[in-house]
């Protein structure tokens, strides 16, 4: 098997440092991962300038890019002659876990793998220092494991989030829903040196739905979260009502107006 590897907190991460060593022991790996801590950067594509990749050791690259900038360069140019089986992003420093999945650059990495064969995987441990990135690399490698056997569709991707204790701490994987956080925290407001306005995204708000069958809930009682992800934001339940208000046809084969 080949993986392609990436991240959004910069391939000098400790995080895609851990995960490289782990997967290297049972695939190929290629690494192809931001020069720089790129948190946040969502599905962000680098248009307005051309980008630059640099080698970084044996089948490592970064890229001065999103990390879906890093997916995108490795599956449609870079990778051509060596197509990777399975997109693997993270290990990422922070939990992605709720409305977090909108704003992960993690997770992103991980759908721009989504049009390979078997599902992308994207890993984060619940921790921004964490100490223990041994045991979301173990579970990875665990869940790789059960997908030679259990094969989930294409344009899937199981988003992966592991606590930051030891691996015996870890009480099984759970399959889980995306819970929901409530809104974020005030943004900053200061001056810079010179006395002109600065303003600082706070980070994300606390867990609002965290009940039975969330990512949220899973790690508050010790399991891995598993969730599987689509990035068909269509909301389907909306559209007969959409259509009689509208009064449109609606134009998918099985119309419901
Ligand atoms: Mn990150």
């Amino acid at each position: 098997m080949h993986i392609l590897l990436a991240n959004d907190d910069g391939i000098h991460a400790p995080g895609i440092q851990t995960l490289a060593a782990a997967l290297r022991r049972v695939a190929q790996v290629t690494v192809i991962a931001p020069d720089r801590n790129r948190s946040g950067a969502s599905n962000s594509l680098t248009l307005g300038r051309p980008l630059r990749v640099t080698a970084a050791g044996e089948r490592a690259y970064t890229v001065d890019g999103t990390p879906t900038d890093c997916v995108h360069l490795g599956l449609s140019c870079l990778l051509l002659d060596d197509p990777p089986d399975l997109v693997v992003s993270g290990i990422n420093h922070g939990a992605n876990m709720g409305d977090d999945v909108l704003y992960s650059g993690t997770v992103a990495a991980a759908m721009e793998g989504r049009h390979l064969g078997l599902p992308a995987i994207a890993v984060s441990c619940a921790a921004h220092q964490p100490d223990h990135l041994e045991t979301a690399a173990e579970m990875t490698l665990r869940l790789i494991a059960k997908l030679d056997h259990h094969p989930l569709p294409p344009k899937t991707v199981l988003n992966l989030n592991v606590a930051d204790v030891p691996l015996e701490a870890i009480d099984g994987f759970a399959v889980t829903r995306l819970g929901h956080r409530h809104v974020a925290e005030g943004v900053i407001q200061d001056r810079d040196p010179r006395g002109r306005p600065i303003y600082w995204i706070g980070p994300a708000g606390a867990e609002q739905d965290a009940g039975a069958g969330t990512d949220f809930h899973a790690l508050a009682n010790g399991r891995a979260s598993v969730t599987p992800l689509t990035t068909d934001l269509t909301r389907r339940e909306s559209l007969p009502d959409l259509c009689s208000w509208l009064d449109a046809p609606d134009d998918g084969a099985a119309s419901a107006c």
